[in-house]
């Protein structure tokens, strides 16, 4: 497969979005971003590696953290973790709080916020140092060790953070959280604020399209937990556009409200898409259509 054709395909096909969508503007830093930007990057399962656009340019990973977030509680708790958080697509906004409600303090997924709020709380648990445990982990994953938080959007998001606040008021509440609330969301955030790039994120990715032992440090997961891992991408991993995301491009992913798209074809290939405009979903406009065009013009998915 000529990856890097295809690659120029798409961002010559692409064009027509670049000005479609805006970049998320409720985290004040990352209002600052310059929206016209647009990278790409696939690594193959062979140990390929093809790049378009701004693929080394690094920007906020945000919800993409939550991917690491629950390998690494699974990684800890295994089976037990299914107790305080669901595997359900919610079918409502990345950061709604009605379900809660419903479901008394248990989130249906570990990738919306509630869920990756409980996941924060399950790590505190485990991790001596957890700011520095969690990095390391990202770190080891996308073997680079210049990855780093971006505080000041960390700070920027704290600032602001009436309905995550209000999400984790409603966790803690029911129950749902054994720390302190403060301590959770300061941990929360700085997950979100972790910078990487394209690149960067293929490379962590890659790890889940392998289904073969995980083991970086102390984080391990069987086979059967990567695969699951997938599971959930696939079905959860685009909050209430999951369904559209698997019609249009047949991947298990993840999104984040910096732009970037993190997706995977089991045994194959690892890709990371990036640019700041989104749609009203909260997901990056050309990201998906990129990813769109890449099943297309592949004329293969996981279907
Ligand atoms: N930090 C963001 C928030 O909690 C992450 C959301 C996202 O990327 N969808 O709102």
């Amino acid at each position: 497969m000529d990856y890097q054709q295809i690659l120029e395909n798409i961002y010559l096909k692409i064009q027509p979005y670049a000005q479609v969508g805006k970049q998320a503007d409720y985290i004040p830093a990352l209002a600052n971003v310059d929206p016209d930007q647009f990278g790409m990057c696939i690594n193959t399962v062979q140990g390929e590696v093809f790049m378009q656009g701004n693929a080394t340019t690094r920007f906020s990973i945000q919800s993409i953290s939550k991917v690491f977030l629950l390998a690494m509680c699974l990684s800890f708790e295994g089976e037990e973790l299914w107790r305080r958080v669901g595997k359900e697509p919610s079918g409502t906004a990345f950061n709604s709080l009605v379900q809660l409600e419903v479901e008394k303090g248990i989130p249906r997924n570990p990738f919306i916020n509630a869920g990756a709020i409980v996941l924060a709380d399950v790590l505190l648990k485990h991790l001596k140092h957890p700011k520095e445990d969690f990095l390391r982990f990202v770190r080891n994953l996308c073997g680079n060790d210049s990855i780093s938080y971006n505080e000041e959007v960390a700070r920027s998001e704290r600032e602001k953070s009436y309905l995550n606040a209000a999400i984790a008021n409603l966790l803690k509440y029911h129950h749902n959280i054994e720390g302190e609330i403060e301590e959770v969301l300061h941990f929360y955030f700085l997950q979100c604020s972790i910078e990487m790039s394209c690149h960067d994120l293929s490379n962590a990715f890659l790890a889940f399209a392998h289904y073969s032992p995980f083991e970086y440090g102390e984080i391990k997961l069987t086979s059967s937990q990567v695969k699951r891992m997938n599971a959930i991408m696939q079905t959860c991993g685009f909050y209430d556009e999951a369904g559209e995301f698997s019609y249009l491009v047949g991947l298990p992913g993840k999104s984040g409200v910096g732009g970037g798209i993190a997706a995977i074809y089991p045994q194959r290939y690892s890709v990371a898409v990036w640019s700041p405009r989104l749609n009203q979903k909260g997901n990056s406009v050309m990201g998906i259509k990129a990813l769109e065009l890449l099943t297309t013009e592949t004329e293969d998915s996981i279907f």
